[in-house]
């Protein structure tokens, strides 16, 4: 290989690397250990319990995104309102579930602290605002969470809006994450980033199981995994938006909640029956939206939060308890 030839090839190179954000595409993971599932209590699901004393869920805003229009709703749609056809700045969630007995389930890590704006130039750019102190780590020194009293992350999906945090949640906790096959070999892939999961968030070792084989057929929500084994928190898979997708039935002592996270991202998603239009799937997209029609249809009085609806957190500054958002806003 003369020297011009490597010259010109270092360049091509590096000017291929800047434009791809710093070379995300060829950032590492950090190790993702695999254990075997530890199951809580008798490992028998009593799912068809409908209020569990004691647990109760913390939603913490940990910023806000600047969302395309055709990530939120598929624009490809007749039935389209004009109102739905630009980018939206929505709340990026995250959540602590309080079991009195077995101790705090986080669901997603929200956005970082300080700058927080993430993408693969030029294929997709999300801008970012965060007041200080509202990254989810701060917020849960400020709620009193210690590290040691998470027993499980859970990723609904690993795109930058859930799992900005990621990095700093994995530093205060050393907690095992749950996840799916899909998500994992969604992280695993060389080609993550190009499904929207960012190596540079995802840089940390962890430790993980995958939940697929412990998951047991529910009459409402279908295979679903019960995470204390007493139906306040149970997992099934709503794949679309991401091939390993996540949603949620969560039973408190007054309320029962369906955390859709990205399957329906705001509500005219279930409202319009149209998904979003950035999918690994939209056929499973859809299928998904269907499902969670389905079950707000067959349970009485269940809450949905959606993913990023700004109109749910209109009165919310920073965290609440969901009972009393259900109650007050
Ligand atoms: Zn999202």
């Amino acid at each position: 290989m003369n020297v011009t030839f490597k010259f010109f090839l270092s360049l091509v190179v590096s000017i291929f690397c800047l434009i791809l954000s710093s070379c995300e595409l060829l950032q590492p993971v950090g190790n993702i250990n695999i254990e075997p599932i530890a199951l809580l209590g008798d490992g028998r699901s009593k799912a068809s319990l409908s209020s569990h004393e004691g647990v109760r869920v913390t939603a913490y805003v940990t910023g806000w995104v600047k969302a395309p229009a055709k990530i939120l709703i598929d624009q490809d749609s007749p039935d389209l309102p004009s109102q739905l056809q630009s980018a939206k700045w929505v709340p990026s969630i995250a959540y602590a579930i309080h079991h009195p007995e077995y101790g705090v389930v986080i669901m997603d890590a929200g956005l970082k602290r300080g700058e927080c704006d993430y993408g693969l130039r030029p294929f997709y750019w999300v801008p970012c605002r965060n007041d200080v102190g509202a990254d989810l780590v701060s917020q849960l020194i400020r709620s009193k969470v210690a590290g040691e009293d998470i027993i499980h992350i859970i990723p609904s999906h690993f795109h930058g809006d859930h799992i900005s945090g990621l990095g700093a949640l994995l530093a205060y906790s050393d907690a095992e994450l749950l996840l799916t096959q899909a998500s994992l070999d969604e992280l695993r892939s060389p080609l993550r980033a190009f499904s929207g999961v960012p190596s540079k968030m995802i840089g940390k070792d962890m430790k993980a199981s995958v939940i697929d084989s412990r998951m047991l057929e529910d009459p409402l929500l279908g295979q679903s995994f019960d995470v204390f084994s007493d139906g306040s928190l149970l997992l099934f898979a709503t794949p679309g938006h991401s091939a390993g997708h996540l949603s949620a039935l969560v039973k408190t002592n007054k309320n029962q909640f369906l955390l859709s996270f990205d399957a329906s991202h705001i509500k005219e998603n279930m409202q319009l029956g149209i998904p979003s239009g950035a999918s690994s799937s939209p056929d499973q997209a859809l299928d998904s939206l269907q499902k969670l029609s389905a079950i707000m249809e067959r349970i009485n009085g269940v809450k949905m939060i959606y993913g990023h609806e700004p109109s749910q957190w209109a009165c919310v500054n920073q965290s609440i308890d969901l009972d009393v958002l259900l109650a007050t806003c």
